[in-house]
Formats: structure tokens, C-alpha cells, sequence
């Protein structure tokens, strides 16, 4: 899914998307609706959290509890971590008084245990509400408030909810707000961050909550078999999703503007000929309101496909450099990556869901519960769905490089300019502090875009 070029590589690739099961519901979802999460909202993701959010809700969509839950971080990744080099005070001198790309390595690494240490502590608190007997009692006070089912299940997850964001919301602060701070990546103050967060969970809400129900209903309605109807409403959710976020949930979060600049979108009409994009599908957005970043995807599918190009990558990049990340962001488009992702994620929904099922249903009684629809068995499913996203997530993030791979070879045979492809990859990594040459294992668990060296290496090489 986010697969924007460089772009979205950069940042992307030292997200390290390990929190998972907070994101549990995201994953599975967003595998289906790759479109968003990898394709389209990734880029943006990566960089902050607004546009991830869509995605995320998306997802909530279905799990409500499970969001409501792991809500923590779904803006910016990654986590916590040790800070022993970061307490310089003034970051701008920070920044330029060290190497670029110690910087770069010094960030990814903290960005990735805090990654690290929030999926670990999602388990662990999921864990803790099952075993303690919290979720028991929240079920029961849930059911005492009510005869109905369905406004228990929302009001068991509101309780849960926002106990995991009491949990959370340190880390996700410090890793989303402070972390950027220090390293001089960000340009929002905190209210502004906060309102952020405030408007996406509220936009998020009414979006989630009828899935939830729907969710709950089939469970309740379906019992054993309850992961094929489930399936199947995200399958037709995300495409939904693909098709409107774009138009209607990003515009929420920054204001898209079509692409001003005539000398470019002459170059980029030429590089659009033959191909079924057309130049009213390309825009520019205030990604600068939030981060210093800079970041581009493609997104939607359909008459809402677009491919943005964040405000910061206007400013910094030359014009060819901005070529040759529209025309990374065309490939996807032209390859398809978008739609692969949306059956190969359906596949993976389906699959995931039985086995979750299956795991679901056998462990029901380790804790106690005897009934798949008693809300307080539900985290438990969402722990299930945490560790399936845990164990698949490698595997959907070599075909991500892979699709990486793609858009970059096709970049390279339309703009026909290595130079320019290095220089982009080269700026993208000091812009956005990516590590351009991970540990080898580090890449290929964690991160969805090739690393900047090897895309260089490639590219030079083709
Ligand atoms: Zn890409």
C-alpha cells in the first residue's frame, strides 16, 4: 500500500511497523485494504498520524474493542526508548552538529525498540485484562447498564478503550510528539497535535461503531462460523474505504490542492501519456502543518485515485527529483499494487479470521469464558488477531519491497535518470532521518520499503 516512492520509503522504513497488535485489527484489515494502509495512507502514515488514522478507523471498523483497545499509536508508529543521546537542547544544532546519518541510525533505532516495547506491552496488557478479570468486570458492569447486546458491546469497549489509552498514551506521546520534537522533525506545537489525535478519534467513531456492530452481530448470529461473514464485510468495507478516504476522510486532515506548477505537470502529462492516470488526479497537500518530513503516495482506486505530493517535497526537491517520485508513485499505479494488495489481503483476511477462529475458539476455556460472543472473551480474540498479524507481517512486507522494487524500475525507464533517482532517494533519507543502510534482519522483518542504499544499488545497477 504506501508505497510511495522514495517517499514513503523513507519514513516508512524506519517506522518498522511492529505494533502490531495495537494495530491488530489494522493489520488484518489492512491487508485487505491495502490500498490505504501500504498504497495510499502509508506515506502519510508513516509521517504523522492524521492520515493514518482513516486507515485505522477503518480497521477499528470491525474490531471496535480491539481499536478501542489498542488505540494507542495508531498515529505515529513506533515507540519508545532510550534516550541517552537525545538530550541536547537545542535541536536544530542537534541536527546539524552531527552526521546526517548517525542521526538517521540514532532515530530509527529508537523509533523501532519503541515500536518493540509497544507491541510487547500491547500482549501484556491485553493479557493483564484477561487474567485479571478486568475485562470480566467490564463486561458485567456493561450488561448492568443495559438489556442490549449491542450498546453493551460499545460500551465494553468504551471502558476497555480507554483504559488502554491511559496505558498507551505515554509512549505514543513520547514517540509521536516528543521524539519528533527532539529531533527537530516536527512542526506542530502540542495543542495542535492533540487536536489531531482529538479530530481523527472523532471521525473515527462513527465510522467504527456500526462496523463493531455489524461485527458483533455476526458473531452472535453466525457462532462457529462467524469469520466468513466478517471476511467478507471487510472485503467490501475496504474497497469502500479506498474508494472514499481520499476524497472525503483525508481532505478532514490536510487540504489538497491540484498541482500548480506548469513545467512540472507538463513533465508529468508526458509521463502520464498511455497510461489511464490523468493530471486531475494530482495534488499537493500541507503535509508541512504537521512535519518536516517529506512524503508522496499514490491512493484510492477508481475515479478517486490520486497521487499526492506533500508540500514539503515541493519545496526541497527539484523538479526532476519530484519527476521521479510521481513517476515511483505512477508505477504502483500502473503495476497494479494496489489491487494486488486488496486480493492478496482478502486471501490473507479469510485465512487469518478461520485460523483466529479456530485458536479463538480452543482457548476460550484457558481463561475461563464459555460463550465466543461473551464480551469479556473478546480480547482474547483480538490478542489471536495480534499474533497472526505478528507471524504474517514479514511475509507482507517482502512483497512490498518487492512491489517497491517495481514502481522504482519503472520510475527509472520513464524518466530514464539514475542521477536524479539517487539524489531523491539520498535527500528523502537525511530529510526524513531514515537509515539507509539497516541490519539486514532489521529490514527484512521490519520494514516495507527496500532500504535507501539498495534501491540506489539497483537502480545504478539496472
Ligand atoms: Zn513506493
Amino acid at each position: 500500500m504506501s508505497r510511495n516512492l522514495p517517499i514513503r520509503q523513507a519514513r516508512r522504513n524506519e517506522w518498522v511497523r511492529l505494533d502490531f497488535v495495537s494495530r491488530l485489527p489494522i493489520e488484518l484489515w489492512s491487508q485487505t485494504s491495502l490500498s490505504l494502509h501500504r498504497l495510499s495512507l502509508q506515506p502519510t502514515l508513516d509521517s504523522g498520524l492524521s492520515y493514518s488514522y482513516p486507515v485505522i478507523l477503518s480497521s477499528a471498523v470491525v474490531f471496535l474493542p480491539a481499536i478501542l483497545y489498542y488505540r494507542k499509536t495508531t498515529e505515529d508508529q513506533p515507540h519508545v526508548v532510550s534516550l541517552m543521546k537525545i538530550f541536547r537542547t537545542d535541536p536544530e544544532e542537534t541536527r546539524s552538529a552531527s552526521a546526517p546519518s548517525s542521526q538517521a541510525k540514532q532515530y530509527s533505532r529508537i523509533k523501532l525498540i519503541f515500536s518493540l516495547v509497544g507491541t510487547v506491552l500491547s500482549f501484556a496488557v491485553t493479557l493483564a485484562i484477561l487474567v485479571s478479570g478486568i475485562s470480566l468486570r467490564a463486561d458485567i458492569l456493561a450488561h448492568s447498564s443495559t438489556d442490549s447486546p449491542y450498546i453493551a458491546l460499545l460500551l465494553f469497549s468504551a471502558l476497555l478503550g480507554i483504559l488502554n489509552g491511559i496505558v498507551s498514551l505515554p509512549l505514543s506521546f513520547y514517540s509521536g510528539y516528543v521524539l519528533e520534537h527532539r529531533f527537530s522533525l516536527s512542526n506542530q506545537n502540542f495543542f495542535q497535535w492533540l487536536w489531531e489525535h482529538l479530530k481523527a478519534f472523532l471521525v473515527g467513531i462513527p465510522i467504527a461503531a456500526p462496523l463493531a456492530l455489524l461485527f458483533y452481530f455476526f458473531l452472535r448470529e453466525y457462532q462457529s462460523f462467524w469469520w466468513l461473514p466478517v471476511a467478507t464485510a471487510m472485503f467490501v468495507v475496504s474497497i469502500m474505504l479506498s474508494k472514499i478516504a481520499p476524497v472525503f476522510i483525508m481532505p478532514l486532515f490536510y487540504k489538497f490542492t491540484p498541482l500548480e506548477n506548469d513545467l512540472l505537470k507538463e513533465r508529468i502529462l508526458t509521463l502520464c501519456k498511455n497510461t489511464r492516470m490523468n493530471v486531475t488526479g494530482i495534488f499537493t497537500f500541507n503535509l508541512s502543518k504537521t512535519t518536516k518530513k517529506a512524503n508522496a503516495g499514490f491512493t484510492g482506486i477508481g475515479k478517486s485515485k490520486r497521487i499526492i505530493l506533500g508540500d514539503t517535497l515541493m519545496q526541497h526537491f527539484s523538479n526532476d527529483e519530484i519527476e521521479t517520485v510521481f513517476a515511483h508513485e505512477l508505477g504502483h499505479y500502473v503495476h497494479g499494487h494496489i489491487w494486488k494488495n486488496i486480493l492478496l489481503g482478502t486471501l490473507s483476511i479469510y485465512l487469518g479470521l478461520f485460523i483466529t477462529s479456530k485458536l479463538y475458539f480452543v482457548s476460550l476455556g484457558w481463561f475461563g469464558f464459555s460463550a465466543i460472543d461473551q464480551l469479556a472473551a473478546l480480547p482474547l480474540l483480538v490478542l489471536w488477531l495480534g499474533v497472526y498479524s505478528v507471524v504474517t507481517s514479514p511475509l507482507s512486507n517482502v512483497l512490498s519491497r518487492k512491489y517497491e522494487f517495481e514502481a522504482d524500475r519503472y520510475a527509472l525507464e520513464k524518466t530514464g535518470n539514475v542521477s536524479a533517482f539517487a539524489s531523491t532517494m539520498r535527500k528523502l533519507a537525511e530529510m526524513n532521518l531514515a537509515d539507509a543502510a539497516p541490519h539486514p534482519i532489521i529490514e527484512f522483518l521490519f520494514y516495507s520499503h527496500p532500504s535507501i542504499e539498495k534501491r540506489i544499488h539497483a537502480a545504478e545497477n539496472a
